[in-house]
């Protein structure tokens, strides 16, 4: 089954780290300018600790527009004690994808094209679409379809039975894949949510063609072999009704 991703967001208690990826708490802390005590009109800059529980409730600062009055944010991660910093609210570094993580049940050379593509999201939804399609041309062959191009490899396991729902996720994969390769009618460049949104496809279709298949054949292999005789006849003799009648 897929793993759940929790984007990293600002002020939140636990996320999938940025970093390590882990899901995990994190430990925010923010520098901020505190009056000085001493020289009314001077300020110093200080690290401070801050409780992430708070920060939904907080209110849009007036003097900056977010949701903070601190100059930037740092998060710690209890994972991998890295630390991702945050200026206005947002994530400066590391560079952070909102896209899911791989299955884990995805081929192993199609998951590193899937995490290469992951890695160049947040800059380049174009890149990160033409790496996806790169990812799909070699899962397919890896799913039952001939090595060929991806429209005909779709094709030849439409014909094998493949499931509309599945065809269809294939099928936006292609087409929208090859608009990033081939510029042509969908503009990538500002469809964050697109290019996201086919990470997940690349996931479901992994689901459905591997994960589901695989769970369904461990519990298959406990059915006794006097058992799947009767269901081989039962099926063959389905079959000879259907062919006479
Ligand atoms: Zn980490």
């Amino acid at each position: 089954m897929n793993q759940q991703y929790a984007p990293p967001k600002y002020g939140e208690n636990a996320f999938n780290c940025p970093t390590c990826s882990a899901y995990t708490q994190q430990q925010w802390y923010e520098i901020k300018l505190f009056p000085s005590n001493i020289l009314k009109y001077e300020a110093t800059a200080g690290l401070r600790e801050f409780d992430s529980s708070t920060v939904q409730s907080w209110d849009v600062n007036k003097e900056n527009g977010y949701l903070a009055d601190n100059l930037s944010a740092v998060s710690k991660c209890f994972v991998c004690e890295e630390v991702s910093v945050w200026i206005e609210g947002k994530l400066v570094y590391p560079n952070a994808s909102l896209a899911p993580l791989p299955s884990p049940d995805m081929p192993e050379d199609v998951a590193k094209i899937y995490t290469e593509a992951r890695t160049v999201s947040a800059l380049s939804s174009t890149a990160s679409t033409a790496l996806l399609r790169l990812a799909l041309e070699k899962l397919l062959p890896q799913v039952g379809a001939k090595k060929a191009k991806i429209d005909v490899m779709i094709g030849e396991l439409v014909s094998k039975g493949l499931s509309k729902e599945v065809e269809k996720a294939l099928d936006s994969l292609r087409v929208i894949g090859n608009e990033a390769v081939h510029p042509g009618t969908i503009d990538l460049q500002d469809n964050t949510e697109v290019s996201i949104a086919l990470f997940k496809l690349l996931n479901v279709v992994v689901d459905r063609m591997i994960t589901q298949p695989n769970e369904i054949n461990e519990i298959y292999k406990l059915i006794p072999e006097n058992k799947l005789k009767g269901i081989e006849d039962r099926n063959s003799k389905a079959l000879k009704t259907q062919k006479n009648g």
